[in-house]
């Protein structure tokens, strides 16, 4: 028995019908992570003005900080102020790496569409375990579940691995069919954080590990993989940052040109986190070393949130393919 989804209240979809049409059309969808008002206007404001689907993405630690009471009023506003600039544009609300079944079924019960059950660090007999319990709670109200195999190296909130593990393409095929999963975050190179790779002087970074998702691809046809870890790590807003009194000279991320590869495959989710944290701090520092006695939050807190819808629409546009999909 399937009862009336909760997040139908919210005017939200899960990303069900969003996963098969990118991946019929071969470009992906962007998750972008927000944790205040301005981050959640550019999101819509950017998405709506380039006609892209989009995931609204929180952690634990995000709805935390915001409050779930207040978010999900937020959450609500949001969609509505997406149907007033334009109407056809599909949002998901989704929780990044749920590190319990019982904080998924907090968000599920609390209006999320779609939610991360993130039990990358188990073993694989735990992690399709809880993985299943979760999809069980789930798909009964409708709500799409992401899975992970294979461990991402690098910081996000309380997410943190000092060590990698590719995800491996013989577990694919009985991860899915254990869980009934609707998608899976693989770890193929990319990482958490700001700082992907310690690079000398001159050296590009390596290569993601296209050979395995192929692999995944032969043994899971059709199925949705998501990215994690897939900021860019934008040069200009590091080179921002550090100009204008910030210190993060050795923050390198993922090249685009191997993000848009990825986005053309049966990846049809990409993570982007990092990279508007990097928007904002970068503006606000901008302003406040241009305009040192400014203190009206909107003068530093406006222009961030321009630029995050600039970077917002470039990246559906020329990253992801997303732009114009609504
Ligand atoms: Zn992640």
């Amino acid at each position: 028995m399937t009862t009336v989804a909760k997040y139908s209240e919210l005017r939200l979809v899960n990303t069900k019908g969003m996963f098969m049409q990118a991946m019929e059309d071969r470009y992906a969808i962007p998750a972008y992570n927000f944790n205040n008002m301005e981050q959640l206007q550019a999101i819509i404001m950017g998405c709506s003005e380039s006609r892209s689907p989009v995931i609204l993405q929180c952690s634990g630690g995000a709805i935390k900080y915001m409050n779930p009471t207040l978010l999900r009023s937020m959450v609500k506003g949001a969609v509505e102020m997406m149907a007033d600039l334009h109407g056809h544009v599909p949002v998901a609300l989704h929780l990044d790496h749920g590190d319990s079944f019982e904080l998924c079924r907090s968000c599920i019960d609390s209006g999320f569409s779609s939610v991360m059950i993130d039990g990358s660090h188990h073993s694989f007999e735990a992690n399709s375990g809880l993985t299943k319990k979760v999809v069980d709670y789930a798909h009964v109200r409708d709500v799409t579940v992401e899975g992970e195999l294979g461990v991402l190296s690098g910081v996000e909130d309380e997410v943190s691995s000092e060590l990698s593990h590719y995800t491996k393409p013989s577990e694919v095929e009985e991860f899915v069919a254990r869980t009934s999963v609707d998608s899976l975050a693989i770890s193929i190179g990319t990482s958490h954080g700001a700082y992907k790779f310690k690079l000398r002087p001159g050296e590009e970074p390596p290569s993601l590990r296209f050979d395995i998702l192929e692999e995944i691809e032969r043994r899971i046809p059709g199925f949705p993989i998501v990215l994690h870890g897939a900021s860019t790590v934008m040069p200009e807003y590091v080179a921002m940052i550090n100009k204008f009194g910030g210190k993060m000279e050795e923050a390198v991320g993922i090249p685009e040109e191997q993000l848009r590869r990825a986005a053309r495959s049966a990846v049809c989710k990409i993570n982007i986190d990092s990279d508007g944290r990097l928007a904002i701090t970068a503006t606000i520092r901008k302003v406040f070393a241009e305009k040192p006695g400014e203190f009206d939050p909107r003068k530093y807190l406006g222009p961030a949130r321009d630029e995050l819808i600039k970077m917002i629409k470039y990246k559906n546009e020329h990253v992801l393919g997303s732009a114009g999909r609504a």
